[in-house]
């Protein structure tokens, strides 16, 4: 399967622009009650190296969705596959994602955490693609603005493969 992957962009690019990140989030969360929200299972790479670039005392917790009806593009509800072991109810909520395409999953994630009351919701994304946006959710942190690629790596999956790629690159099928 590798050998259908062109890079897009390298370790090391991933890694500065992750450090970037991390400096800012220190700066905008400093001396405020953080739970970083990880949604599984793509995030994985990106969580680990980001909340390692935050010099701050915080929570990390993980949540997985998934769409009613098979497709992530479908309609319905979102349906919670595991929740948070983390209350939000009056403190900051910092979701973090692998990548945002229609915005779908993150609009009605946002919805969903919005109910439990945190004092702010923002959102963290390794990878924007916004040319396919079919919602608008506003996207606070963003590591690359990328074209519309399907990509691969630092967890991004093809069938549950090539997760564990060091680098994102594109996937020629
Ligand atoms: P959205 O709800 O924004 O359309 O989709 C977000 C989810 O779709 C991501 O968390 C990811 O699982 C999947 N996805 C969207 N674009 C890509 C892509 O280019 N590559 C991979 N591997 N997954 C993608």
């Amino acid at each position: 399967m590798r050998d259908r992957v062109t890079p897009l962009l390298s370790e090391a690019q991933i890694h500065a622009r992750v450090r970037e990140l991390g400096a800012r989030l220190t700066q905008d969360y400093a001396g405020k009650d953080l739970v970083v929200v990880g949604l599984l299972n793509g995030v994985f790479p990106f969580i680990a190296d980001l909340v390692r670039a935050m010099e701050l005392d915080i929570d990390v917790s993980f949540m997985q969705v998934a769409s009613y009806g098979g497709g992530l593009e479908s309609t319905g509800e979102v349906h919670i596959l595991k929740d948070l072991d983390r209350s939000i109810r009056g403190r900051h909520a910092l979701v973090v994602e692998d990548i945002v395409d229609t915005g779908l999953t993150l609009f009605k994630v946002s919805n969903l955490l919005k109910d439990r009351e945190p004092l702010s919701l923002k959102i963290c994304t390794l990878l924007d693609k916004p040319s396919r946006r079919k919602v608008e959710v506003p996207v606070d942190y963003v590591g690359f603005t990328i074209e519309d690629h399907f990509v691969v790596g630092y967890g991004l999956d093809m069938d549950g493969k090539l997760r564990n790629l060091p680098y994102v690159g594109v996937y020629h099928p």
